[in-house]
């Protein structure tokens, strides 16, 4: 199965494509992180994006889209992944139109910018291996330290509250006009973001599965 998971930085698109790369064993591929990396390894393409990355801005097209192309083409996308935060434009959305990959359901996970506002001031990201905590919803075990890997879990650069806005300024402008671009191919499939997170996975995995 190939997925889309579209919503705002923090609507819990990270978490939900966990789940159902769990659910149904298939890499969760997300831009974001496949940067982060990047960036930590100091490669040039990771050079590239940080300026755009830290300011709460999106990173060139044609970087991402070459990110993209490189790790599809990867043998462990052969029976499908889910795509956490790509496409996050329209023409992202048109070269992987063009790349012949055929999606079969784009998740949109809905969640009030205010509510987003509160969630990533209590987000955590471990160093190391960039697991994702919250201190009310996602606690790790012990505080301050990743659960996986034991790496130090800290506030990421770009969830500081003025950058949260201008992403989310981002995201209604440049990433919100997918939702009719996808809607227009019958296969957006919308699910309320959930106070509980458990709540919100029994929606996502009903509209993976419905
Ligand atoms: P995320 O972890 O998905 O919130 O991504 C963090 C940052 O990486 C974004 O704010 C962008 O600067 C960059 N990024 C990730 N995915 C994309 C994408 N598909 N297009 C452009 N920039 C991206």
């Amino acid at each position: 199965m190939k997925l889309i998971l579209l919503g705002a930085p923090g609507a819990g698109k990270g978490t939900q494509a966990e789940v159902i790369c769990e659910h149904l064993n298939i890499p969760a591929i997300s831009t974001g992180n496949i940067i982060r990396e990047a960036l930590k390894k100091g490669t040039e393409m990771g050079l590239k994006a940080k300026s755009y990355m830290e300011s709460g801005a999106l990173v060139p097209d044609e970087v991402v889209i070459g990110i993209i192309k490189e790790r599809l083409a990867q043998d462990d996308c052969k029976n499908g992944f889910i795509l956490d935060g790509f496409p996050r434009t329209v023409p992202q959305a048109q070269a992987l139109d063009e790349m012949g990959v055929v999606i079969d359901k784009v998740i949109d996970i809905e969640v009030p910018d205010e509510k987003i506002e509160q969630r990533l001031s209590g987000r955590r990201v471990c160093e190391n291996c960039g697991a994702s905590y919250h201190t009310l919803y996602k606690p790790s075990n012990t505080e301050g330290l990743c659960d996986k890997c034991g790496g130090r879990t800290v506030i990421r650069k770009d969830d500081q509250p003025e950058t949260v806005r201008d992403r989310l300024k981002t995201y209604h402008e440049q990433t919100e006009p997918l939702k009719e671009y996808y809607a227009k191919t019958g296969k957006l499939v919308i699910v309320e973001g959930q106070e509980e997170v458990a709540e919100t996975t029994k929606l996502t995995l009903a509209a993976v599965e419905g």
